[in-house]
């Protein structure tokens, strides 16, 4: 990899940081949509319990690290929230629990010279996929963000739709049931609800008696031992249905010519995406038949969201 390094210094990287319901990542990403250098963190209950802090100190924290250690000159921020941006403050979001956070004054404060933007999570990650990833040569697509909650961006002839007034494509909020569950959201019945990774993850850890931290490998591995536990045959074929009916809802719309899905959904795609795509193909959801979307999983997985940020926020 080439930088620009003049006395000593990375110049112009950006930093993409990537907010979700359950986790928190933040890179150094290059012009070419590499990562040099990454942090994660989980988001449990303690974090969540004062969330404006967690987020203002880890990413202070760790960028003021970066630019120490490493001597990197920062061009941009680039900051994907799961929820609604508007004039460059988080006006709403669900999964997170906030609502009128100016985030961007805060770090403007700490980083008066890098220019920082906010923008939706599913929009900065579709924005990686199109650009970089899966939906590299596909004009017409979708793309589904299946994690804490489930988020959208669709593009037409190869440019992402952007509504005037919000940022739009809130697929998690279609509902699909009738007097259905609550959501976080204040609706009941909601998409994501049923059709989140959120909501499978949760199943699987019940019925198995596991504890909210049995997560990844770990909770990947005791599904695939259970493959012929009755209970988990059900629990998995309920919620490919239930993603099945959201998804062909979505198709039914935008009449994509491929679905592409990223979020946590990527890590389990060996148990969930031939069954995804055997439902969806065989049953009777999709309108017109002729007209099946392809379906890919995110090339960059889980890092669209933090080279989607770094680079489309
Ligand atoms: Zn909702």
């Amino acid at each position: 990899m080439k930088h620009d390094i003049i006395k000593g210094w990375i110049k112009d990287m950006n930093i993409g940081i990537d907010i979700g319901g359950s986790h928190i990542g933040i890179g150094l990403v290059d012009s070419n949509g590499k990562i040099q250098k990454k942090l994660e963190k989980n988001i449990t209950q303690k974090e969540r319990n004062d969330i404006k802090t967690f987020l203002k100190e880890t990413i202070i924290n760790t960028i003021n690290e970066w630019i120490k250690k490493d001597n990197i000159s920062i061009k941009k921020i680039g900051i994907g929230i799961p929820g609604i941006v508007k004039e460059s403050k988080i006006k709403y979001s669900v999964n997170l629990g906030i609502s009128n956070y100016d985030l961007k004054s805060i770090l403007k404060k700490e980083f008066p010279n890098i220019e920082i933007n906010i923008k939706n999570d599913a929009k900065c990650a579709g924005l990686a996929e199109k650009n970089l990833g899966a939906l590299k040569k596909i004009n017409d697509c979708i793309f589904i963000c299946l994690g804490t909650g489930i988020g959208g961006a669709a593009f037409y002839n190869g440019k992402l739709i952007t509504p005037k007034r919000s940022s739009g494509f809130e697929f998690g909020h279609m509902i699909l049931q009738k007097n259905g569950e609550p959501c976080r959201c204040g609706s009941k019945g909601c998409f994501e609800i049923y059709g989140s990774m959120r909501r499978f993850k949760n199943d699987i850890r019940t019925c198995l008696n596991f504890s909210e931290e049995i997560e990844g490998e770990k909770l990947l591995n005791s599904i695939k031992e259970n493959l012929n536990n009755e209970k988990i045959i059900n629990i998995i074929n309920e919620y490919i249905e239930n993603l099945c009916i959201g998804i062909s809802n979505i198709v039914d719309l935008l009449e994509p010519q491929a679905i592409c899905i990223g979020g946590s959904f990527v890590y389990y795609k060996d148990i969930l995406l031939q069954k995804l795509e055997k439902e969806l193909y065989n049953s009777n959801y999709i309108f017109y038949k002729e007209n099946m979307p392809k379906i890919v999983v995110a090339e960059l997985g889980n890092d669209a969201g933090i080279i989607g940020s770094a680079l489309y926020a």
